[in-house]
């Protein structure tokens, strides 16, 4: 394909957004017609209207790269919302606030009702974005969450403005599945970046992601934000694919053995005796000449001192993958990523909810590992399998790594977390009340957190 310059459009945004050429149009917006009475123009809409137009039809062609023919019919894609008119003078609108500097006057003055207006325009109710039992509650999470990002308006539009177009996208785009819940626009729900998943870092190209459409990224700017979204569609946690097109295809749609674990921490799953067998074969496998094992080895290995009863519930490769891939590197990172899918599955359901079973090795892939003290937080589970992410972590040379260290290390990054599922993972993350529950029900459950480590422990 063609290469096509979505960053451009960030690029020419974020390059037109200087004081010189905003001052030419600070008068193109309503709510900006007395504009005169500083001696320096309060910064206006970034873009000229004509700007503007050229940037948002843009971000159409980069949303149409995106191959519909593959989506769902009830997935309603990017490319058809952003065309709605309305929808255009929302992005306008948004832009317009974002750009306010934080001192102007005009910005201060901005109140709830006014967003809640500002999306109205374009058909979308804002207030049950935040979740509640009832509209009362509704408004008044939503409220804190704008009181939250008083200082930093821009934030709190975007989380709107992406939770908006998930609401409208309205299902998954694989499997059709309708939105339920309107907690963040679609909770259980993430923008998929329809190209992405390719091993590889590039920023830029087609469709690839340069980071994630999510809560952590909602101070970024706008037009960021944007240039991102069009590269995305909508998936419920079930589809969503985080291992990437080539696993994908080698991962089984089911489940061959039976694993009834109850849904406990990783500090007790580690230290139960399935999880030590588990770190002793583990151990033995990465201390070993991992280049020259043949497939037979490692999978009767792990059959034999496991608690796995098919290798195809246990691995994340088969045998070409593992033939294919010879490196020691690559080699002892599909085995810690073995033990780390393996940990995964002795930890249960969903800890909170207690109902989501992750039912398949792929649909392991939608369960998180919560650290409950973000403080104290190194690495996420994936990080933790790559040996050059844990040697920079660990300030060593990534070939001065020991393996054992290594293991070690991963092992106690999931000593402070309890596997959730996307949904409540989310829940507990981005809302207060959530994440009271889940330390509520954390401490009645015997638990508790070691402020300086972050590890989790059975209350003695
Ligand atoms: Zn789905
Ligand atoms: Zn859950």
């Amino acid at each position: 394909m063609a290469p096509h310059s979505k960053s451009s459009t960030a690029a020419s945004a974020k390059g037109k957004a200087t004081p010189a050429k905003a001052s030419k149009n600070n008068n193109k917006k309503k709510k900006t017609k007395k504009t005169t009475q500083e001696s320096t123009p309060p910064k206006d809409n970034p873009l000229t209207p004509e700007e503007f137009d050229k940037s948002y039809n843009e971000l159409i062609e980069a949303a149409e790269l995106i191959p519909q023919g593959d989506q769902h019919t009830n997935h309603v894609s990017i490319a058809t919302i952003l065309k709605d008119r309305k929808m255009k003078a929302l992005c306008y609108g948004i832009l317009s606030i974002s750009s306010l500097g934080p001192n102007d006057y005009r910005r201060k003055n901005i109140k709830l009702s006014d967003i809640v207006k500002l999306f109205d325009k374009a058909g979308v109710d804002i207030v049950p974005f935040r979740g509640g039992k009832d509209k009362k509650e509704c408004i008044k999470n939503l409220k804190a969450y704008f009181k939250k990002h008083e200082n930093n308006i821009s934030h709190f539009l975007t989380a709107m403005f992406v939770y908006t177009i998930r609401f409208k996208q309205g299902a998954c785009a694989v499997c059709g599945k309708v939105i339920e819940d309107l907690l963040f626009g679609a909770l259980g729900y993430e923008s998929n970046h329809w190209e992405d998943d390719k091993d590889s870092n590039d920023c830029g190209g087609e469709g690839r992601k340069c980071f994630g459409v999510n809560a952590h990224n909602f101070g970024k700017a706008f037009v960021h934000i944007m240039t991102e979204l069009v590269k995305t569609q909508l998936e419920c946690w079930e589809c969503h694919n985080r291992y990437g097109p080539t696993l994908c295809k080698i991962l089984p749609d089911r489940c061959f053995g039976v694993y009834d674990f109850p849904p406990r921490p990783y500090c007790v799953v580690q230290d139960s005796p399935e999880g030590m067998a588990l770190y002793d074969c583990t151990k033995s496998l990465l201390l070993g000449e991992v280049e020259s094992y043949s497939y037979e080895y490692v999978t009767n290995t792990i059959l034999r001192d496991t608690f796995f009863t098919d290798i195809r519930d246990a691995t994340l490769f088969n045998k070409e993958r593992w033939e294919s891939i010879t490196s020691l590197v690559a080699r002892q990172e599909m085995i810690m990523r073995f033990h780390l899918q393996a940990e995964k599955r002795l930890a249960g359901p969903c800890y909170l909810c207690k109902k989501t079973k992750f039912a398949t090795l792929k649909s392991m892939g939608g369960g998180d590992n919560h650290h409950v003290d973000e403080d104290n937080k190194k690495l996420n589970p994936s990080e933790c399998a790559s040996r050059a992410k844990v040697a920079k972590k660990l300030d060593v040379k990534p070939a001065d790594l020991g393996v054992v260290e290594w293991l070690d290390f991963a092992r106690f990054e999931n000593r402070k977390t309890f596997l959730l599922d996307k949904c409540c993972h989310m829940k507990v993350t981005y809302d207060d009340k959530w994440r009271k529950e889940f330390a509520g029900m954390m401490r009645s459950d015997g638990y508790d957190v070691d402020n300086n480590t972050g590890e989790i422990f059975v209350k003695p």
